[in-house]
């Protein structure tokens, strides 16, 4: 058995696997895919001490630091059920999809999430092409732009006040007749002078001149299409993490996080969770490293707790 198995090669699964391997741990890596999001990520300028690089290459060298350590890496694999020691001493059981069985005395959930996508012609054509999820990462390469929000919920209105400090206009887009975010955000957004908020907007295309976003079209609540000009489009409406297979072994919140605290402990003694599948606040791949890192350390306190056998 192994006494760490991490689940997912993204940042913080491969953050865990080095801190595990470091310990002198038995160490087990399902990698799906090394570099997780980063992999489809075009340009990454706040990775601290990168000035900047791209998605594939900080991914290969994730990848590579992983390799410099003795990690037992079981590729192209994913896990299906997660069934949790019945004794603290006992151990937990990872059901891959091909359907083998791993035991490891500890485990570390670390499978990241995706953005929930508008599914309209011209968002995967010109994704980080115009097309962007994230604000705290693209937000600087629109300076001076104009940019559309499509999501009145609380992260589309967040990401809206803050492009608005740092493009020249935006247009948010809310597909009911009511923002959903709360009030104090609202009011907030709508002090702001260079932001229009449609709502009762549904975006229906993303246009492009062939290499970047040009424009958006939506359908109004009067029944017509309308087109905005404009340099990007912001998709906030959601970010799924990957967790369906979890929900029956440990405490998942309403939106699917893996319930976690401050030492990246889940429901589950033995269970370890880091990075976009969890609670922790804010996503991104600092973060997500930071938390793999916690997440093998907490896992070496638990070990040397258990009693020898
Ligand atoms: P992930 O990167 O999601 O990795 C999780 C891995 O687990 C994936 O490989 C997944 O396939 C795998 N997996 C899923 N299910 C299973 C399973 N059942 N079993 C085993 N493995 C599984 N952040 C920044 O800091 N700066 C940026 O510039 C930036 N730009 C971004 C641009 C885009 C387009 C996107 C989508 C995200 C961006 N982010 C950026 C966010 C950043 O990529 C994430 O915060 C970070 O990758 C999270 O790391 P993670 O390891 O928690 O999860």
């Amino acid at each position: 058995p192994f006494d760490v198995l991490i689940l997912g090669a993204g940042p913080a699964g491969a953050s865990a696997a080095i801190y595990a391997a470091r310990k002198g741990l038995r160490t087990g890596l399902i990698a799906d895919r090394f570099g997780g999001q980063v992999m489809d990520t075009a340009g990454i300028e706040n990775f601290i001490s990168v000035q900047e690089t791209e998605g594939p290459k900080l991914s290969a060298a994730l990848e590579a630091h992983v390799r410099q350590y003795d990690v037992q890496i079981i590729a192209s694999q994913r896990g299906a059920k997660l069934i949790p020691a019945s004794e603290p001493e006992w151990l937990h059981e990872i059901v891959l999809e091909s359907g083998v069985s791993l035991r490891s005395k500890t485990v570390i959930l670390a499978t990241g999430a995706r953005w929930r996508q508008l599914g309209v012609p011209g968002e995967e054509e010109y994704r980080n092409k115009g097309v962007a999820y994230c604000p705290h990462c693209d937000g600087p390469f629109y300076k001076g732009k104009r940019v559309a929000v499509t999501g009145g919920g609380n992260s589309g209105v967040e990401a809206a006040i803050d492009l608005a400090g740092i493009v020249s206009h935006v247009t948010l887009l809310q597909r009911g007749p009511h923002l959903k975010a709360d009030k104090v955000l609202q009011d907030k957004l709508l002090s702001l002078k260079n932001v229009t908020v449609l709502r009762e907007a549904l975006t229906t295309r993303v246009e492009g001149n062939g290499e970047t976003v040009s424009g958006l079209t939506y359908r109004g609540g009067d029944g017509l299409e309308h087109h905005v000009e404009l340099e990007g489009v912001f998709v906030q409406i959601g970010l799924l993490p990957n967790t369906d297979w979890l929900k029956d072994s440990l405490e998942l919140t309403a939106y699917g996080e893996v319930v976690i605290d401050d030492h990246c402990r889940t429901s589950v003694p033995g269970v370890f969770a880091a990075g976009d599948a969890t609670t922790v606040p804010y996503k991104q791949i600092v973060v997500a490293t930071g938390e793999g890192a916690k997440a093998s350390l907490a896992a070496f306190d638990y070990l040397i707790r258990m009693p020898a056998q």
